[in-house]
């Protein structure tokens, strides 16, 4: 069985399992490290190295290493080109997941086909379209992708049902008894490489609510690095007047990142650390303290309270009018600076949750969930006790009870295990607004006419007409967008254009202003489908977003070919 569970990270990665006791496992590989860094060094043509050795390489060959990967998750035109091949985000993604794969099979002898990857919450389609992209491209069948934080608060809860303390190994479940624990509203303050999400949600007993999500996928550890990073140079410079700048240079300049990174972490601790820059012959040691350091990168930090607030804001309009429990989560969320400010700011209490390994292991409880939960499906309907289609909430308790019990003595899983990953509901909302580019007859303008909103629960399925221009009109074009910013705007140029897509071949006689119905339906996943519909003719036209910003068929081919001929050094 297992379906790992991974944290395909920005700068760390991690993979994880349920054990026989149902409690998550992170697996360490060959190294022993629980995270395997995500950088991949390509050494040549046909061989690469991803982890330590790759981000320890990173400063001597920079060239050919890739750091921060999915800061480029849903960008079509990206390419990282090593040796004159060209690699996507989602087939870089891939080498890293290869990676995380071979560790699983070494600590457990099995091969790891099924997977649940965890996203940050802000990603929108694209991104989480290109995730499941680079799970086909390892060869794991992806049965869902898991918002980042959902993943952290199912580690948490299940830590507060399972009243073990050790999932958060700062944080103790304090009320962490057998029994149901009282329902909570939990804010997720996940500050990691290079995203950060902010997330408030219901911690109930078996279910987890997403009330509000915010967050910015171009924020996290690595600009303060940047920050720090600048700051080096600028003193280096200064005593140097001669000497290049080491920015100037990329192995100078990746370098500087690196000490700048060791120097931040250095802080969490000390209240001051030296560091050495060394370039173009000449060296400078500098004295950074964590004032400095908290000074420099402020604005940062700021912006990941005006979001956490806003955040809060929206979980408030929709009347939870206090959090009880701050999760930090995401390596960055160490920095002392962060705990501080949401007190003195928000007034919140906030604890560091498992801050490196927490999604895994969560990933890994989703994955079991879906897992057994597949299993009492399918045994519901040999039985003919669930009809196809219909959803499990629909079976009679005493069938779903029967279901649970054969599935546990199938697997010799403990049926306490199998009833709470049916019992389990998370419910959660989408990250940002989705629509189609119409006429606004009052304006006389293209806008984005939006289906979707930010915050809607999800599942969602939602359907909108609009009609046609012109009389005889035979053809439609259909332009299906993406909210960019905090709100929905009224300007095609601030949307992102996930498809185009279009009904050809209507036959004339349709008069103008005819319907065409347009449907939005996503998932769990947060992945959109688009079906639209010209009701008067009887066309239908499907569209899933795959064009745009995704990949083409052929080069999907043609990675997958690059990716079967690469061959990775331990
Ligand atoms: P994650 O993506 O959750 O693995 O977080 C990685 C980020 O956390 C990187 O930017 C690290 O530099 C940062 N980080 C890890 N440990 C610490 C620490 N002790 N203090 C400050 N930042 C840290």
């Amino acid at each position: 069985m297992a379906v790992h569970g991974i944290d395909l990270g920005t700068t760390n990665s991690a993979i994880a399992r349920t054990g026989p006791d149902g409690r998550p496992e992170v697996l360490a590989g060959l190294s022993g490290e629980l995270t395997t860094p995500s950088v991949v060094l390509f050494a040549s043509p046909g061989e690469h190295v991803v982890g330590e050795g790759a981000r320890r390489e990173a400063r001597l060959d920079p060239e050919r290493v890739c750091t921060l990967v999915k800061r480029r998750m849903g960008d079509a035109q990206w390419r990282f080109v090593a040796h004159g091949k060209s690699w996507s985000a989602p087939a870089v993604s891939a080498l890293i997941l290869g990676s995380l794969v071979a560790d699983a099979r070494f600590a457990t002898g099995e091969e790891p086909t099924a997977a649940v990857i965890t996203v940050p919450a802000y990603f929108g389609d694209e991104e989480r379209r290109a995730t499941i992209l680079a799970g086909a491209y390892a060869g794991l069948d992806v049965l869902d992708v898991l918002s980042e934080p959902i993943a952290a608060a199912l580690a948490y809860g299940f830590g507060r049902l399972d009243g073990s303390a050790d999932l958060g190994k700062s944080d103790s479940a304090d009320d962490g008894s057998a029994s149901a624990p009282p329902s909570e509203t939990v804010l997720v303050y996940d500050l990691g490489g290079g995203t950060f999400d902010a997330t408030v949600m219901e911690l109930a007993d078996r279910r987890i609510s997403v009330l509000a999500v915010e967050g910015d996928h171009q924020l996290g550890g690595a600009d303060w690095d940047e920050r720090v990073a600048l700051h080096l140079a600028r003193r280096f410079c200064a005593e140097h007047p001669d000497a290049e700048d080491p920015l100037d240079d990329s192995a100078g300049s990746q370098a500087l990142v690196l000490a700048a990174e060791q120097a931040k972490r250095a802080l969490t601790d000390a209240d001051a650390t030296d560091v050495v820059v060394t370039h173009d012959g000449a060296s400078v040691t500098v004295t950074l303290t964590r004032a400095q350091v908290d000074e420099m990168t402020a604005p940062l930090l700021r912006r990941t309270l005006d979001l956490t607030r806003s955040c809060i804001a929206e979980a408030e309009r929709r009347g939870v009018p206090r959090v009880d429990r701050v999760l930090l989560v995401g390596g960055a969320s160490r920095m002392p600076a962060v705990a501080q400010a949401l007190q003195r700011e928000l007034g919140l209490d906030p604890r560091l949750h498992d801050p490196d390994l927490a999604v895994a292991r969560g990933a890994a409880l989703y994955g079991e969930k879906k897992e057994l939960e597949r299993m009492v499906v399918a045994d519901l309907r040999t039985r003919g006790r669930l009809r196809d289609g219909t959803p499990l909430e629909d079976a009679a308790p005493a069938d779903l009870d029967d279901a649970c019990r054969r599935v546990a003595d199938a697997f010799g899983v403990p049926l306490a295990q199998v009833r709470r990953a049916v019992e389990i509901q998370v419910d959660t909302v989408v990250s940002r607004g989705f629509g189609v580019l119409a006429v606004n007859s009052a304006v006389g303008r293209l806008e984005p006419s939006w289906l979707v909103h930010r915050n809607d629960r999800l599942p969602i399925r939602t359907s909108r007409s609009y009609g046609t221009m012109r009389a005889d009109q035979t053809e439609i074009q259909l332009t299906v967008v993406e909210q960019q910013g905090q709100a929905e705007s009224s300007r095609p140029e601030d949307a992102k254009v996930l498809i185009v897509g279009g009904i050809s071949g209507i036959p004339p006689g349709h008069d103008e202003g005819s319907e065409v119905r347009v449907t939005f339906e996503m998932g769990f996943d947060g992945v959109l489908h688009v079906t639209a519909f010209h009701v008067d003719a009887g066309i239908p036209l499907t569209l899933v977003a795959t064009t745009g910003a995704t990949l083409s068929q052929a080069e999907v081919a043609r990675e997958r070919d690059q990716l079967g001929r690469m061959r990775r050094r331990e």
